[in-house]
């Protein structure tokens, strides 16, 4: 198998002075790219900052004989990370891949979650991945390569007590990725969601003692340089955790067609077994594929050709 290499590729991994990011930046980085590692230097909710966190990745590349530099910019903020783009063009020239890995808790039940304590969280997650993404996009379908990855998290994908901000943000990037996928991957761009499991600051006090030392961020890392590598897929939800991955999809059951006289919620709760049998279930490549599924059913059972 040939060696997964990133010489000459030029990455941006945000939120990479700590946990899973520096161990992607560094990851990149062994593997021959150059790399900048953003950080704001945040604490877990989000407050506070300081670039010590990004100076102290970028030392030890530069210390194992790779190429970085720091960026403190608050992904959040459009301007600050229109700025660390430009700063990684000139310094590198172009880039080639985004990680956008930045994040930030702010767990309480929906009955006591402040809509500062939602947006909050909505801004460094969902707006700060359309941030960074946005800011090179262009610059990628113009180079027509591109490797972008949303961490996501199960929180999203699957729901968790307590964190419907952060579960709105991440699954939310499960549409960002869908889209962007369509709009992108004709032209060497590539989208892929990470759903990572991780012993980091953000989730050491979640997690029983015993198993943190299975779940370092080094674990997750081999999967996130598979989804940023030149022969990386699209569209991907890429689970994974103690060196362990997975595959998440969603998919569409068969389904059931009502006729004219049939169209009622009474006939709509009497089938929902049907409605539900995972029998024959598929995926959907896009949008219109189900709508013209639903017409092709629709028109068949009306005898319309
Ligand atoms: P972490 O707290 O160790 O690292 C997050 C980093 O993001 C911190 O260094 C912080 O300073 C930085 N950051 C926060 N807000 C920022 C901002 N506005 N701009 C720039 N940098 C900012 O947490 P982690 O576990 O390494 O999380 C990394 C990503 O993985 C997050 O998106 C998180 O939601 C996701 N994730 C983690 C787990 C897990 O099990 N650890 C599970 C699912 C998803």
């Amino acid at each position: 198998m040939t060696d997964i290499r990133f010489d000459g590729r030029v990455a941006i991994v945000t939120g990479a002075g700590a946990g899973l990011g520096r161990s992607h930046a560094l990851g990149l980085a062994s593997r021959g790219a150059k790399v900048v590692v953003n950080d704001l230097g945040a604490a877990r909710d989000g407050s506070g900052g300081g670039s010590e966190a990004a100076q102290a990745v970028v030392k030890e590349i530069r210390d194992a004989g790779g190429h970085a530099i720091a960026n403190g910019a608050n992904v959040a903020d459009a301007a600050q990370v229109q700025a660390m783009v430009d700063e990684a063009i000139a310094e590198f020239g172009h880039v080639d891949i985004l990680v956008n890995n930045a994040g930030i808790l702010r767990d309480k039940t929906f009955a006591k979650m402040s809509l500062e304590d939602f947006q909050v969280v909505m801004d460094v997650h969902l707006t700060g991945t359309v941030n960074c993404t946005h800011a090179l996009w262009r610059h990628m379908i113009e180079r027509e390569y591109g490797r972008i990855v949303f961490t996501t998290s199960a929180s999203g994908l699957y729901g968790n007590f307590g964190q419907a901000n952060y579960g709105a943000a991440k699954s939310a990037m499960l549409g960002l990725m869908n889209v962007l996928h369509q709009e992108g991957f004709r032209k060497g761009v590539h989208t892929n969601l990470l759903a990572p499991t991780a012993a980091t600051r953000m989730t050491e006090e979640l997690l029983p003692p015993a198993v943190l030392p299975l779940l370092k961020p080094e674990t997750i890392t081999p999967g996130l340089l598979a989804l940023v590598h030149e022969s990386a897929p699209s569209k991907m939800i890429l689970g994974a955790g103690g060196g362990c991955f997975a595959e998440t999809k969603v998919y569409e059951t068969q389904g059931v067609a009502l006729g004219d006289d049939d169209l009622t919620p009474e006939a709509v709760v009497a089938n929902m077994a049907r409605i539900r049998d995972p029998e024959g279930q598929a995926e959907m490549p896009g949008a219109f594929d189900q709508t013209n599924k639903y017409i092709q059913m629709a028109a068949k059972l009306r005898g319309i050709s």
